[in-house]
């Protein structure tokens, strides 16, 4: 009987590695060329990383609803008009930017597979949903992170689960998950996703609305200070009143 061939890539990470899962405490083997076992490998391609817990719409409810008391309190607020103005100006673009890299792709030019799912992905999007909506994730998400330190483990699992979101709302429907016999959806409730994929989506996204989640979440944890102060004032002075 001969042995196997062994890659030389496996060969360099059994030396580091050992045959072991790299996870804490997981006694399972590692799978050959990678750095952990086949269920934690398959947690990186679910959620971002082993170790993310999946973030459900459901987590995201409070965050999104204080982005909709923010954006209530500045509906007249002019300077909320021109963002919504400047931001709809590079949704057209991408747009644009997203018609022309899947043209390119049908004309037969090369590209990477997961990065031509991410503009699909993209123009399932911008087909399906307004710009407000995805701006309203996209700031959500940023809330969320900042109300709930510690909830994304690295920034790789923070990008895999709003792209994740992403992904559900532009109603996009993988080529690869529909049935060739019955022409029908193979559901799975949670979409493996790759990183070229996750990085795409990310990235065009981020061109968009850039760091809008950052400055929504900073000027909510400012309407939040102020509004403790108020309510420290009305407690004191209800004290003195006898
Ligand atoms: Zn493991």
């Amino acid at each position: 009987m001969t042995q196997p061939p062994v890659s030389l890539r496996e060969a360099k990470m059994s030396q580091v590695y050992g045959r072991k899962c790299q996870i804490a405490g997981c006694s399972l083997h590692r799978k050959s060329g990678k750095k952990y076992c086949n269920k934690h490998e398959h947690g990186f391609h679910l959620k971002g990383d082993p170790m993310q817990v999946s973030i459900k719409i459901s987590s995201l409810q409070r965050s999104t609803q204080e982005i909709q008391e923010l954006l209530e309190a500045n509906k007249s607020n002019p300077s909320l008009h021109d963002l919504r103005l400047a931001l709809g100006e590079r949704w057209v673009i991408l747009g644009k930017a997203v018609d022309r890299y899947l043209k390119q792709q049908a004309d037969g030019l090369a590209g990477v597979k997961g990065q031509r799912k991410g503009y699909q992905v993209l123009q399932s999007l911008l087909k399906n949903v307004p710009m407000d909506e995805v701006l309203l994730l996209w700031v959500s998400f940023q809330r969320f992170e900042d109300s709930t330190p510690g909830i994304f483990v690295n920034q790789r699992s923070y990008k895999h689960q709003l792209v994740k979101h992403v992904r559900r709302i532009s109603h996009f429907v993988d080529p690869a998950l529909i049935n060739k016999r019955t022409g029908k959806k193979i559901v799975k409730y949670v979409v493996e996703m790759g990183v070229p994929e996750v990085n795409t989506v990310y990235d065009l996204l981020n061109q968009v609305f850039g760091v809008s989640g950052y400055q929504f979440s900073k000027a909510i944890a400012k309407r939040i200070d102020s509004k403790e102060e108020l309510d420290k004032r009305v407690r004191s002075a209800l004290v003195g009143i006898t």
